[in-house]
């Protein structure tokens, strides 16, 4: 199987890499051994928690952050270009990179935030939340959302809060079973006439409030049953990020391969690449678990892994490596500092990944490999937590990563 460009790893940094290269004429194919990141998104693409003036400052100084590799005259085109990706793609976010907003986190904490998708209760500032009269709406027996938190978090900032709970019989059946109660199984349920009864009851339950907040549990293919909610209730009503599997996180990635396959491009889940063929620099051929006497070949290929979540890096006692190529690391030797020794303290590990020179090309015991890009989380030297960095290297480095392969601009001005 021939193609122009082959990328490993199908979560965001793939499909923004491969939409790119699809939209300009590639033939292209992305090969996935399961669910990415998108699955657990929070609802918010993060840039960096210290705002955007801060990233390009950090572009131009420090050497070893992804966001230097694409550089700074490059960042600004990506990020203003990143929303309109996702709409074609049906994901409608708001934000703006020039300025963070907030999010609200499952605990009810405010996080600075890049784009989010569009039902999530979002603020501009801190001060905007000062006066406003919430309800927040619980599902009985679902465990994976903490309104008293979301609450408590909203008050800090001067909210009036109510808390209240909605039983319905259909969610009542899945309740049964303590393990049915997820977020995805109360989204198939959430539709026709029980989105209807839904909307009834928390329609009797406002009070005064002007803003009504639920789990973000609807609509796990489309927006649709969200908007058909927010028509029937006819007031402002947000979600919240839950503490599981997240439902918009697997409607955006839905989309995104939907669009990846509308521009042409082949999306092959389930199916691990396992070894590979090269030739004088160059990768030549990929194989995988259910394809091991054929050889998948192309003339560019973009590795999009991410990190130890999704084994884009894998770990031994004795080290920690990048486990389809093996390719050159940027780790520490020693496992006493590899983590740090209190939970919430910033965590070495989460830095450590592939190096790249400034074309985002890795190394394989010191000798180059011209033709394999590397982007998103399995690339080093960010740290998605501290820095609040994530979907924002992954894109940057995926739209990069295109324009290397292409020669010329996937985005304009
Ligand atoms: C649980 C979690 C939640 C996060 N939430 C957010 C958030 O809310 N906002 C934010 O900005 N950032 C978030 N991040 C940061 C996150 O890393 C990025 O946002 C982003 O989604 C990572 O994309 P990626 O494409 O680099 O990797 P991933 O999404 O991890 O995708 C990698 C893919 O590669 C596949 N793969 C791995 N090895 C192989 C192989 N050998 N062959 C074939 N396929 C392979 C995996 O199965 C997986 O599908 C989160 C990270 C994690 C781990």
């Amino acid at each position: 199987m021939r193609y122009d460009t082959l990328i490993v790893g199908g979560g965001l940094g793939g499909l923004v890499s491969g939409i790119a290269l699809a939209r300009n004429g590639q033939r292209v194919a992305i090969i996935s051994a399961g669910r990415s990141a998108l699955h657990f998104l929070s609802g918010s693409l993060e840039l960096y928690a210290d705002g955007y003036e801060a990233i390009v400052k950090l572009a131009e100084s420090h050497s070893d952050h992804p966001y230097n590799s694409v550089g700074s005259e490059h960042l600004e085109r990506y990020l203003g270009a990143t929303k309109e990706i996702f709409e074609r793609a049906g994901v409608a976010l708001v934000g703006d990179h020039r300025r963070n907003h907030l999010r609200l986190s499952p605990t009810g904490a405010l996080r600075p935030a890049w784009l989010t998708m569009s039902e999530y209760v979002t603020f501009a500032s801190r001060g905007e939340i000062e006066g406003r009269r919430v309800l927040v709406v619980a599902l009985e027996g679902y465990l994976d959302f903490y309104p008293e938190f979301v609450a408590a978090g909203l008050e800090r900032c001067g909210a009036a809060c109510r808390v209240v709970s909605v039983g319905l019989d259909e969610l009542a059946r899945l309740r049964e079973s303590a393990t049915e109660m997820r977020a995805a199984n109360i989204s198939r349920v959430l539709v026709g006439p029980v989105l209807e009864r839904l909307a009834h009851k928390v329609r009797g339950l406002i009070e005064d409030e002007e803003l009504v907040l639920l789990p973000a549990v609807f609509g796990l293919e489309s927006s649709e049953p969200f908007e058909r909610f927010r028509e029937l209730l006819g007031s402002d009503v947000r979600v919240v990020a839950t503490a599981s599997a997240s439902v918009p996180g697997v409607r955006m990635q839905r989309l995104l391969v939907e669009e990846f396959t509308r521009l042409g491009g082949d999306y092959i889940l389930g199916d691990r690449v396992t070894d590979y063929r090269a030739e004088e620099g160059r990768i030549v051929a990929l194989r995988t678990v259910k394809h091991r006497d054929e050889e998948f070949t192309a003339d560019n290929f973009v590795l999009s892994t991410g990190s130890f979540f999704s084994h884009g890096l894998d770990s031994t006692p004795e080290g920690i490596f990048e486990p389809l190529f093996g390719l050159d690391i940027s780790a520490a030797a020693s496992r006493e500092e590899w983590t740090a020794r209190h939970i919430l303290d910033t965590q070495p590990f989460q830095r450590f990944g592939v190096k790249v020179d400034g074309h985002l090309r890795p190394t394989i015991d010191g000798g180059e490999v011209h033709n394999l890009h590397v982007v998103g989380a399995v690339l080093a030297g960010a740290d998605p937590v501290k820095e609040g960095c994530g979907a924002g290297v992954v894109v940057a480095t995926a739209l990069r990563a295109a324009e290397e392969i292409l020669g010329h601009r996937v985005t304009r001005e």
